[in-house]
C-alpha cells in the first residue's frame, strides 16, 4: 500500500524548568491511502504531541526539533504556513480533536458553523450539501438548525465528524474520537468511521488509550510509551500475541467480556524532562535485565512490524 502519509525520525520537544521535555523521539510512522492506522499508549505516552506537531499546531514552545512528516510525498513541515493552511489543513488532512464535540461555538447553530467552514476554503456550502454530510453520518438534516447544546455527545460527535469531512479530505486524525460517550455509541462512532472510510475512501489515523476500541476498527498499530514507538504491526497479531512488555500489559489489562483478572501496569509514566539512559520501561518491566537500564532498544523489525526491547 502506497504511504499516504509518512512521518521519518520525528522529535517534538518543549523547554521546562525541570529540562526539555522529549514529547516525542525517533518515530517513524505511516498511514496508507484507504487504512484505519491506530495509534495507542497511555495517557502521556505523546500520542496527541504527536498528531499536533504533523498538524503543524504545536502550542508554543514546544517545536519539532527533527524529522519530517511526507503527505503524497511533499514534506509538509518544510512548507510555507500559508501555503500549508491553504492547501492542507482541513481541506487534505482535518483532524478529530479530542472533546471536539465541544468544540462547537454555542451561538451558531450546527448548520451555519459548518457551512462556514465550506465557504471559508471556497467549497459551497448551502442547505443541500449541509444535509448530505449530515446524512454520511446518520444524521437527520434538521440537526443543521439546532444550537450544539441542543444535541446529544453522540449527535455533536457525528456532526463535528462530518464538519473534518466538508472539504473531503484525504485524511483524519481522529483524536480519542469516543472520549466521554457511553460504550453503545464509542461503538456507533468507530462503525461511523469503518463505513465512511469504505464509502469515501479516506484514510483514518484513529488515536486512543482504548486498545479495544482500537482493535475494532485498526488493521495496523502502532504502540507509544514514554515519547517513543515500542511495537508496531498488523492489530489482530498485536493484541493476540503482543511481544512487547508494555503491550502485554497492555493487553492484559483491556477488559473482556470473559476476563475475571484484569491486572493493571504497576507505576507510572516517567517524567519526560528526565528520561536516563536504557528503555524508558525498565522500571515497570517484570522482564527487565541489566542491559535494559544502561542501553535504548532500537526498534527493529521487518516490513510493517517492529519492537523495541532487549528480549527480541
Ligand atoms: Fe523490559 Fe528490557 Fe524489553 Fe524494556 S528492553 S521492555 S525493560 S525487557
Amino acid at each position: 500500500m502506497t504511504a499516504l502519509l509518512e512521518a521519518r525520525g520525528l522529535a517534538i520537544r518543549y523547554p521546562s524548568p525541570r529540562g526539555e521535555v522529549r514529547a516525542a523521539e525517533e518515530v517513524d510512522l505511516e498511514v496508507g491511502s484507504g487504512e484505519i492506522v491506530g495509534l495507542a499508549g497511555e495517557s502521556g505516552s505523546g500520542k496527541t504531541t504527536l498528531a499536533m506537531g504533523m498538524m503543524r499546531l504545536l502550542p508554543p514552545p514546544g517545536r519539532v526539533a527533527a524529522g519530517e512528516v511526507l503527505f503524497d510525498g511533499t514534506d509538509i513541515l518544510s512548507i510555507p504556513e500559508e501555503r500549508f493552511r491553504r492547501e492542507y489543513r482541513w481541506t487534505k488532512i482535518s483532524m478529530v480533536f479530542q472533546g471536539s464535540m465541544n468544540g462547537f461555538t454555542p451561538v451558531f447553530t450546527v448548520g451555519a458553523q459548518i457551512d462556514e467552514v465550506m465557504r471559508i476554503h471556497g467549497r459551497e456550502g448551502g442547505r443541500a450539501a449541509i444535509g448530505r454530510l449530515l446524512r454520511m453520518v446518520d444524521l437527520d438534516d434538521g440537526i443543521a438548525r439546532r444550537y450544539p447544546h441542543e444535541l446529544s455527545g453522540g449527535q455533536k460527535q457525528r456532526a463535528f465528524i462530518a464538519m473534518a469531512l466538508a472539504l473531503e479530505p484525504k485524511l483524519v486524525l481522529a483524536d480519542e474520537p469516543t472520549t466521554a460517550l457511553d460504550v453503545i455509541t464509542q461503538a456507533n462512532v468507530v462503525n461511523l468511521l469503518k463505513r465512511l472510510r469504505k464509502e469515501t475512501g479516506v484514510s483514518i489515523l484513529l488515536i486512543t488509550h482504548d486498545l479495544a476500541l482500537i482493535s475494532q476498527a485498526a488493521e495496523r498499530l502502532y504502540l507509544m510509551y514514554a515519547g517513543r514507538v515500542v511495537e508496531r504491526g498488523p492489530s489482530d497479531r498485536l493484541l493476540r500475541e503482543p511481544m512487547h512488555p508494555y503491550t502485554q500489559g497492555l493487553v492484559a489489562a483491556t477488559p473482556t467480556l470473559e476476563s475475571r483478572d484484569i491486572k493493571g501496569i504497576p507505576g507510572f509514566m516517567p517524567d519526560l524532562a528526565r528520561l536516563g539512559e536504557g528503555c524508558s520501561f525498565h522500571p515497570r518491566c517484570p522482564r527487565a535485565m541489566d542491559v535494559c537500564r544502561r542501553e535504548r532498544p532500537a526498534l527493529r523489525g521487518v516490513g510493517g512490524e517492529g519492537v523495541a526491547c532487549w528480549l527480541y
